[in-house]
């Protein structure tokens, strides 16, 4: 089987896999460049395999950066299965009509303020693309046996956010894991990922290949940012993915707010994706580790704005409050209006919770630039910005290393992913140093040789 990395090679987003066996076309993930301006025009680059040519497109989760590229995909032409558990359907059915409908309002900035070089500026995809790409949706449950010619391919749960799985490909006694996002064991809201057992080869991410989240408590750090904040009567913001970074805030708000850890603040999610994404968490109980009353009591923390009238009340607040809204690396979103609105302002908070992307308004605040262009404006930072990434949904080095460790015997190879250089170099060696097993870092569009045959 011939295995080209067309994306997430070198960096975080973008995954895209294609896999070519036995006549067979499957691509694997199809998500969206984002971060860096060269990386985002990686998305208008033509994949080397035509959209027509593929026969299947498997889905690791819903993230834009695994799944935001497929509207594109069907608007050139794909009309095969999207295959995926039911969570990452349902969690698809917001976030790609979403991405499709700012696609098109950047376009549509563009076009009015001239600021692109293309005349007009088109968008990548439409709201209707996205429409279309979901009808293609074929769900699986976790687990379920699929034959893909010679191949069967099942989807492990992976924790990380609701439906998010492995994909592993068996053909014979020979099997390729592909690990998508991987969940951290000790995960507020999700199950572990399941051990692997048994792969000959890997594909593995490593967000946070050269990290490793501390062992201190990320409920009292939050609740120390919201307790300072409130006492100095300034407004938090909380920049959050809307699928699954949401969700766990709000939980541990509710938490924080039930031990008596932090002031009873009113707490507003802005965002009418991560008030959708709240229901699918609430009907997908058995998924995650949260009672349908945990899951009633994280919902209710929160008053949802959905319209953008709710939204531009939030400008009239008096201080203090909690505002949580998307999305969660600051690149666009109602977010960006709060952060417009308090980033000048000493008394407030900007509260990171996840992995920021190189390039991004998020990764800028977290590394002290005093100054963030919003809306073609400079906009001062004199809040108190602070990260929190043992917050993250993603599993640590250590914990990679501890999953993979749940393997039975040494794999063949482990090609190293989804993670920036360092960060991916460094799990490398560790696997390497630890492990005593053959691993590398592919770099985008190379092609390898993945024995699969028995
Ligand atoms: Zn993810």
């Amino acid at each position: 089987m011939k295995l080209t990395f067309l994306g997430a090679a070198g960096t975080v987003t973008g995954s895209k896999y294609l896999l070519e066996t036995g006549g067979l076309r499957i691509l694997v993930d199809c998500g969206l460049f984002q971060g860096y301006k060269n990386l985002r025009l990686l998305n208008w680059q033509p994949l080397p395999v035509r959209p027509t040519e593929i026969d299947a497109v498997v889905l690791t989760h819903a993230h834009l950066d695994h799944s935001g590229a497929l509207p594109l995909l069907v608007r050139e032409g794909y009309r095969g299965p999207v295959l995926t558990t039911h969570g990452t359907r349902e969690l698809c059915g917001l976030l790609l009509p979403d991405s499709g409908h700012l696609q098109e309002a950047d376009a549509e900035f563009a076009n009015r303020h001239k600021t692109s070089r293309h005349q007009p500026a088109l968008p990548l995809y439409t709201e209707e693309d996205a429409h279309r790409a979901l009808k293609l949706f074929k769900p699986l449950d976790f687990d379920e046996p699929l034959t893909l010619g010679a191949l069967q391919l099942r989807l492990r749960p992976a924790g990380h956010i609701l439906g998010a799985s492995s994909v592993e490909l068996r053909q014979g006694e020979r099997t390729l894991l592909m690990s998508g996002d991987i969940g951290r064991p000790d995960d507020l809201m999700m199950k572990p990922p399941v051990p692997i057992a048994h792969a000959d080869t890997l594909v593995i991410e490593s967000t946070y290949g050269d990290r490793q989240h501390d062992d201190g408590d990320h409920a009292a750090e939050l609740a120390d940012v919201i307790r300072r904040t409130a006492a100095r009567g300034g407004m938090v913001i909380i920049p959050a993915f809307a699928v699954g970074r949401a969700q766990a805030l709000l939980y541990q708000i509710w938490l924080l707010k039930q031990a008596n850890r932090i002031p009873d603040l009113p707490v507003f999610l802005d965002s009418p994706m991560a008030i959708d994404t709240t229901g699918i968490y609430q009907r997908h109980a058995n998924e995650h580790r949260l009672s349908v009353d945990e899951c009633r009591h994280m919902a209710q923390v929160a008053r949802f704005c959905r319209t953008p009238d709710q939204s531009r009340e939030l400008n009239q607040l008096t201080y203090p409050a909690i505002i949580i809204s998307a999305s969660g690396m600051a690149t666009g979103g109602r977010i960006l209006h709060h952060l417009m609105n308090h980033l000048g302002d000493r008394r407030c908070s900007v509260v990171f919770a996840g992995f920021q992307a190189g390039g991004t308004r998020g990764a800028r605040l977290v590394a002290g630039e005093r100054s963030i262009r919003i809306f073609g404006q400079d906009v001062v930072v004199n809040a108190e910005v602070v990260s929190i990434p043992g917050m993250s949904a993603h599993a640590d080095a250590a914990q990679i290393i501890q999953w993979l460790g749940t393997l039975s015997h040494a794999p063949q190879h482990i090609y190293i992913t989804h993670g920036e250089h360092d960060a991916a170099d460094a799990l490398r060696r560790r696997i390497q140093r630890e492990l005593g097993w053959r691993a590398s870092v592919p770099m985008m569009g190379d092609c390898v040789d993945v024995p699969l045959a028995v």
